[in-house]
């Protein structure tokens, strides 16, 4: 029963991000946990938006918090799309 629903949520988070709903459900039962898990980071691996950092500009993931290449601390951005508020 238990199974069911790590199946059933990794089959609803897929199909969120438009994947199919039964490969991930049988991920989800076969593999509980982790194939919620690994559903919820496909996800973010194809709808997470990046940013460059502005100390060397290697490009991140927005949710990274401090660059992994200069360790520069990186602000949460409120604004996703940076075009919007470039009039500064
Ligand atoms: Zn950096």
């Amino acid at each position: 029963m238990i199974l069911f629903f790590f199946g059933l949520s990794a089959g609803v988070v897929a199909k969120i991000k438009g994947s199919s709903f039964f490969i991930w459900f049988m991920i989800g039962a076969v593999l509980p946990m982790i194939g919620t898990i690994a559903a919820v980071l496909y996800r973010n691996e194809r709808e997470e938006e990046r940013r460059t950092c502005p100390e060397c500009g290697t490009v991140l993931p927005l949710y990274v918090q401090v660059c992994t290449r200069c360790g520069r601390d990186l602000e949460f951005p409120e604004d996703p799309p940076p075009e919007a508020a470039g009039t500064a």
